[in-house]
């Protein structure tokens, strides 16, 4: 792997501290597009919230109270978790500098987020799962199982939810997304490798499994679990080799852009993609 000059890494870590760790979306976001990438995390592009990504914070906010309650041995009512999208939406809509195109637009997507969380509840009241842990950020060194090598930068991520399951821990991450998608395990890989690491790095045990919990915006909401095996040797080696590519594009400041599919969801598309190499 090649190391970059001292005072290199220095300018770079300066504008968004990217030698402070690794983590799963900056991977997911490198792997992307690197010139997306570069624009987030190095030049300090800000693109604001889409009304998507808002309400995905609010869902996520309300189970996240729900399940801490749980965790505690309290129950608390559906009712009482869907209220919480509606105290706390003014706070946040002011803390994320949120605006939407009309009244009638943000009561839509408000009212949309209290029906996911209801519905979901609803589905899971009966389920007495037990939380092991609830919105957990771990952090600790990535050392390559395969050499012993000791990369030199941490892994972070936040794990939502962590369930003591019969074939033992479950690692669950929620996801709101607006159609169904079909359980293609390698969509969601470096996120799940990277929190299968994180959890036995942390513990000393190996995850039962790994669930993503699909909270899907359709007319009538729609609930969809998808369940996938206990990380292996091989996931860990593919999660490797993306580190290391990407810290070697980190060390050669080479932040190419890759046009594609992604392309249409992308906030730098009319602007700042344009003036690369121009
Ligand atoms: S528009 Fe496409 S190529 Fe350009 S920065 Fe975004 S993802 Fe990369």
């Amino acid at each position: 792997m090649i190391r970059l000059a001292a005072n290199h890494r220095e300018a770079v870590n300066q504008s968004q501290g990217v030698w402070d760790y690794i983590s799963p979306s900056r991977l997911n976001l490198w792997l992307k597009c690197p010139l997306a990438w570069k624009l987030r995390y190095i030049d300090g592009v800000k693109t604001p919230p889409t009304p998507a990504l808002f309400l995905g914070t609010r869902v996520h906010d309300a189970l996240e109270m729900f399940y801490r309650h749980r965790q505690l041995g309290v129950g608390l009512s559906v009712e009482t978790a869907v209220k919480r999208i509606a105290d706390s939406w003014e706070a946040a809509v002011e803390t994320e500098s949120m605006t939407f195109e009309s009244v009638a637009a943000e009561l839509q997507l408000k009212q949309q987020a209290a029906d996911l969380v209801r519905v979901y509840l609803t589905l899971m009241a009966d389920a007495n799962d037990i939380p092991l842990a609830v919105e957990t950020t771990l952090q600790r060194p990535l050392i390559d199982p395969a050499t012993g090598e000791n990369l030199g930068i941490p892994l972070l991520g936040v794990l939502d939810l962590i369930l003591d399951d019969r074939d033992g821990p479950l690692i669950c991450d929620f996801k709101t997304s607006s159609k169904s998608a079909a359980p293609f395990e390698v969509t969601h890989e470096i996120q799940l490798s990277c929190y299968a690491y994180l959890y036995r790095r942390s513990t000393g045990r190996e995850e039962g499994g790994l669930e993503i919990r699909s909270l899907i915006k359709t007319k009538v909401p729609k609930i969809e679990f998808h369940r996938y095996e206990p990380r292996n040797d091989r996931h860990l080696r593919r999660l490797f080799a993306v580190v290391r590519a990407y810290l070697d594009d980190l060390d050669a400041g080479r932040f190419v852009f890759r046009p594609g599919l992604g392309c249409a969801m992308c906030d730098y598309r009319d602007d700042h993609c344009g003036s690369w190499e121009a």
